[in-house]
């Protein structure tokens, strides 16, 4: 099998591409290092199986050449993080709508299985916990720039079933929960490299509101298991999967546990919505995916306990180690 990736060079990107290598794939990336990084795929340079393309995915001449040797697209490449969508929303907008359309569009051509990350931000608002993918999206006002991320998304995820519908092209859509692991950086605002940055350097652990906000945090590399799973799976063609893990953590609490496993002595401080995004800023109190449908499709359960996650950020952050996956 020869695999592309979209995004390659980034945090879930290059760990999908070292998984694909690793089962014997073909492995082709196309990547413009706007959030990813080289640093990423570094180690395989020079790999017989590997191949990366620096481009962005909009410029379609590349993205068709590179396309027509793959049998199958996982497309990964987006602008992500809560921090770089508040910054840039007409960069988040033009290149998660824009990407989408030409990644499917070529691949249409080439009847190409495509699997489109999308992400647990598009249940916005919704209080109908846990998420099930047929549950309600409710997003926030246009005039909140942060819902535009959430919006991009849901569109994206509209075209492709609509790719599927009305041209038969194979696509597969993902909700990516909180994703967390080695390589994540914390440049674009995420929380579980910032506090361990933080708590390694000694300095205030940032947490945002009050700290009672929620989320679930699933590791990387069973992630990636479940996107490649998902991949092989004919029955999941055509529809939507939610992928993370259910298990819930407060922002507070992870503070503490952060600091606690770093050994460090920061001190916890808590920082208004409004200082840290801007005024008016929304965030969703709780995040928690019900993923009995990933699981039922092909047997998905994470296997990473928040603490080993954690211990795998410290170790990296430490001195670059990845654990093994
Ligand atoms: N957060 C925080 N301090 C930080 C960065 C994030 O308290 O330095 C909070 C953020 O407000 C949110 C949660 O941590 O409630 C998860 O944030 P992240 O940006 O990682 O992902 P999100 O779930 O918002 O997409």
């Amino acid at each position: 099998m020869r695999v592309l990736i979209t995004g390659g060079a980034g945090f879930i990107g290059s760990h999908l591409a070292d998984a694909c290598l690793a089962r014997g794939d073909e492995v082709d990336i196309i990547d413009d290092l706007s959030t990813g990084s080289f640093r990423n795929i570094q180690h395989l340079k020079g790999h017989p199986r590997f191949h990366y393309t620096i481009e962005t995915v909009l410029n379609q001449p590349v993205l068709s050449e590179v396309m027509d040797q793959c049998d199958v697209v996982f497309h990964l490449a987006a602008a992500v993080g809560v921090k770089l969508i508040m910054e840039s929303p007409v960069h988040t907008i033009e290149t998660n709508v824009r990407g989408t359309e030409v990644v499917l569009s070529l691949a249409n051509k080439k009847k190409k299985h495509v699997m489109i990350a999308s992400t647990s931000e598009v249940y916005g608002l919704s209080e109908q916990l846990p998420f099930r993918e047929d549950g309600p999206l409710v997003m926030g006002a246009t005039t909140k720039h942060r819902w535009s991320y959430a919006c991009s998304k849901a569109m994206d995820e509209f075209l492709a079933l609509a790719y599927y519908r009305e041209k038969k092209l194979p696509t597969t859509i993902v909700r990516l929960f909180n994703t967390v692991g080695p390589r994540q950086t914390g440049q674009y605002g995420m929380v579980i490299p910032t506090f361990v940055k933080q708590a390694l350097a000694g300095r205030p652990i940032t947490v945002y509101g009050d700290g009672t906000q929620s989320r679930c945090f699933g590791f990387v590399g069973d992630v990636v298991g479940a996107l490649m799973k998902l991949m092989d799976e004919q029955a999941a063609i055509g529809q939507v999967f939610n992928i993370g893990s259910d298990q819930e953590i407060a922002i507070g609490e992870l503070a503490r546990r952060v600091r606690e496993l770093t050994g460090s002595s920061s001190e916890i401080t808590f920082l208004p919505y409004d200082e840290a995004y801007e005024e008016g800023f929304e965030d969703m109190p709780r995040r928690v995916p019900d993923i009995s449908k990933v699981r039922d499709m092909v047997g998905f359960a994470p296997t990473m306990t928040l603490d080993g996650i954690l211990r795998s950020v410290i170790a990296y952050e430490l001195d670059g180690s990845l654990p093994d996956m």
